[in-house]
Parts: C-alpha cells; structure tokens; sequence
C-alpha cells in the first residue's frame, strides 16, 4: 500500500503520460485514446484506485481523464505487460484425445544429444504428441525464466478488453538480454510482425513444431539458417505492441498457438 502511494506521489508531478505504464515506453497516443475510452464508464476500477492511493492524487488523476491507469493490471511495474492479440480466436489445440504416448522418449533422453528427445519425440506430427510426452521437450528461450502473462485469455493490458486470447508465454526480462532457440531448427522468418510482434523470429522444428519469439530489441539471425539448440537468435526487447521490455513466447503446432508451458 505505502508503495502505492509513494509511486502516485512521484508520478503526480511528472507529465500525464508517464503515468500510463511503470514501463519505460510510452504508449502510442492512439491506443492510449482508445484505452482511456474503454476505462471511463468503469466506475468500479476508480473505486477501487482510490481506496488503493491517496484520494489527492485519485481524483487529481479523475479530473485530468486519467482514469485509464487503474484499469491496467500491470500497475505493479514488476513484470512488463502486452501486446494486442493477432486473432480472437479461442484455440487451445494440444493433442488428439487419442494421440499415442511415446513412453520411450523420457527415458532416452539422458543419452541423446540436448535436442534428442525432442527429435524422439515429433517422430510423429507434433499434432499426435501427448501432453505427457510433449512436457520438457523445448529449452528455456531466456537464462532467466520469470514467467508474466500466461498464454490463453485475459484482459489486454493495453486496451483493458476482456476475453482476448493471449497467444503466448510472457516471461519478464529486461531488454537487450540474449534470446535462445528453444530447440534446434530452422529459422523461417526474421523481421518485422505487421501485428503486433514487432521484431520477431519463427524457428521450424520439423513435423509441425515451431516456435516464435516476439518484440525483440535485435534479431541476429536470418531465413533458412540453421540452428542449434541454445544458440542465441535475438536480443529481448519491446517492439511492436508492448508496453515494456519482456519476450512474447509461442509455441505452434500446425500453425495454430498452443500454451508454450506444455512444451517447456
Ligand atoms: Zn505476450
């Protein structure tokens, strides 16, 4: 609580924008408009921002029409929030509810290379791996792995909809840090997401499997290059629609999102 109002006291008496987001990066005016718009006619997030600050500052920020800060739950600045979905679509493919379970991949992992058991495993279209044989079969793509926003649906911390469908893993990073493949493959695009990815990266991992790496600061890899397990492809960033350094993980299966926690 004493936090809360110590942040509300200093941001008081900075410019109105650096109040959206504890995030470095200011939101576009745009999409700021847009979630000011969306926030007003919710009297209970103001309600509740103003048992939550000092009432000085709550109603210094109702009458500049800044209400739009309460309604993001990323107010805690801890952990970088998002990106707007790319569809709404509600998709939450993983496996074919008779999709054999390959038993033998856990227990030869150990004496295979670092990508064995992922090969092992997509000896057959990643659309028939269990979830059960699926589970440990991707690397981390950060050294540090401090997940944020979970993949499925939730509020958009930048417009404040409710029920869109967040279509990756978010792990909290700062920017600039080094981005892995998740796994050995073959980098079949590297540049500039039209929907929101900003600069981003899909590794193919054959058999349907790929993954994608999403509002990078720097991508240090190009199309068609090979790639092993491990090896740096980017650097993490807040490209695109972001609102703070982090990396946007998606794991695909047949070209459709599916949560990147199973594979991890
Ligand atoms: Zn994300």
């Amino acid at each position: 609580m004493s936090e809360v109002k110590q942040h509300g006291r200093r941001r008081a008496s900075l410019p109105p924008a650096v109040i959206v987001d504890t995030t470095p990066v200011v939101l576009p005016s745009r999409r700021a408009a847009l979630a000011a718009e969306r926030a007003a006619p919710r009297p209970a997030a103001r309600s509740a921002f103003l048992h939550g600050a000092s009432q000085k500052v709550g109603l210094t920020l109702a009458a500049t029409g800044l209400v739009l800060t309460v309604s993001l739950p990323a107010t805690s600045g801890t952990l970088a929030a998002e990106e707007t979905p790319l569809v709404h679509e509600d998709r939450t493919v993983s496996a074919r509810a008779d999709a054999p379970i390959d038993f033998a991949a856990p227990a030869v992992a150990s004496s295979l290379d670092a990508d064995g058991r992922l090969k092992q495993t997509l000896k057959v279209e990643a659309s028939h791996v269990a979830p059960a044989a699926a589970k440990g079969t991707l690397g981390a793509p950060l050294r540090s792995m401090v997940p944020s926003s979970p993949f499925g649906q939730r509020v958009s911390p930048i417009t404040g909809e409710v029920g869109e469908t967040h279509r990756g893993q978010d792990f909290a990073i700062a920017c600039g840090t080094d981005v892995f493949a998740a796994a050995g493959g073959t980098v079949t695009f590297a540049g500039w997401h039209p929907y929101g990815g900003g600069n981003r990266v899909v590794v193919d991992h054959g058999n349907g499997l790929s993954t994608t790496y999403n509002h990078l600061s720097e991508i240090k890899v190009t199309v068609g290059q090979k790639l092993e397990r491990g090896q740096v492809l980017a650097l993490s960033g807040t490209t695109g629609a972001s609102t703070g350094c982090h990396l946007h993980f998606e794991v695909m299966v047949d070209d459709e999102v599916v949560d990147p926690m199973g594979w991890l």
